[in-house]
């Protein structure tokens, strides 16, 4: 299994730099997504990118023309996958929008194309019924600003085929990923299953008035020889998002200090519009 031919679907804040990823690496890559006009904001995203991989990964003029001309956009799902060895899903975190987005494809994709998909918190067996080929479905997770922070998970599901999961660690070490494989299904992959508890664990030591983020940061940084400490990562991250999943868990169990949480990060960050790095004052200002 060989994959050349990449359609990426979705054209949004991860699809467009996985696509250039894949464009800058070689591959022959058609970016989908629901109509022209969002194909034309992702055609102006991409003029950053290359920016981007000037900047920070010394790419050549040369290699960002060769990566231009390896990018193609349809917004024919149909002629858009045509050709594809390999197709990745990079459609909102929506369980409806991807359903939806599969039963369609799985009408119109070759027999040869391999679906993965880029969900974040979505398992990869919730979507292997509408795919109609669950052997060929897999999840490849990227991170955010991919030609940085390189990592690739690789998550099958109970009967994707080894041959289909081995080709896809190829293919993300042949676009300059460190390919991570998972041997089993696991809701927020490694990263997220080792991050979300250290960063819950940091804001339970906040809202219960243990220590203040600098001293819960530096903590951590000096003991373990880390570079950033859970709130210097929460800045990076964003706020908003740290405010949203605790939102749906104080939710879901009604726990006292989680609903403290919520209300400590909504008054002191997300409506004083202090959301981390992004806005330029998070727990730290930059
Ligand atoms: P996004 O909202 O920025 O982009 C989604 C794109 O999909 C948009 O361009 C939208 O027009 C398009 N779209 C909507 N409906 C569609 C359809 N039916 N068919 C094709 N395209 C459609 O989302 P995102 O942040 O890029 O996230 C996409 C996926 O990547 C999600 O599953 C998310 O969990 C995952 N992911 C995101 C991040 C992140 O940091 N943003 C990191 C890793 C993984």
């Amino acid at each position: 299994m060989n994959f050349k031919n990449i359609t990426i679907a979705g054209s949004g804040v991860l699809g467009y730099q996985i696509a250039f990823q894949a464009a800058f690496y070689g591959f022959n890559v058609t970016v989908y997504d629901i109509n022209d006009a969002v194909l034309e904001k992702a055609k102006a995203k991409f003029e950053t990118m290359s920016n981007a991989f000037k900047t920070d990964l010394n790419a050549t003029q040369e290699q960002i023309g060769k990566t231009f001309k390896n990018l193609r956009y349809n917004s024919d799902l149909e002629i858009a996958v045509k050709n594809a060895d390999l197709l990745i899903e990079a459609v909102p975190e929506n369980p409806e929008i991807k359903i939806d987005f599969y039963h369609k494809l799985a009408k119109v994709a070759p027999e040869k194309t391999v679906f993965a998909t880029n969900s974040s918190t979505l398992l990869p067996s919730t979507f292997a019924a509408a795919t109609g080929r669950p052997e060929k479905f897999i999840a490849l997770h990227f991170a955010n600003t991919i030609w940085i922070h390189n990592t690739a998970e690789i998550m099958g599901h109970a009967t994707t085929d080894p041959n289909v999961f081995n080709a896809v660690v190829e293919f993300a070490k042949a676009i300059g990923m460190l390919a991570l494989p998972l041997h089993k299904e696991q809701p927020g992959y490694i990263l997220n299953s080792l991050l979300v508890p250290l960063l819950t664990a940091a804001t339970d030591l906040l809202v219960s008035e243990v220590a203040d983020p600098k001293t819960i940061d530096k903590t951590w940084m000096k003991a373990t020889g880390a570079p950033l400490g859970p709130f210097g990562i929460l800045d990076v991250v964003g706020i908003t998002t740290a405010y949203n999943i605790d939102k749906i868990t104080a939710g879901k169990t009604k726990d006292e200090l989680k609903i403290k949480t919520v209300q400590f990060l909504k008054e002191n960050y997300i409506d004083k519009n202090k959301l981390g790095v992004s806005t330029g004052e998070g727990f730290y200002k930059y």
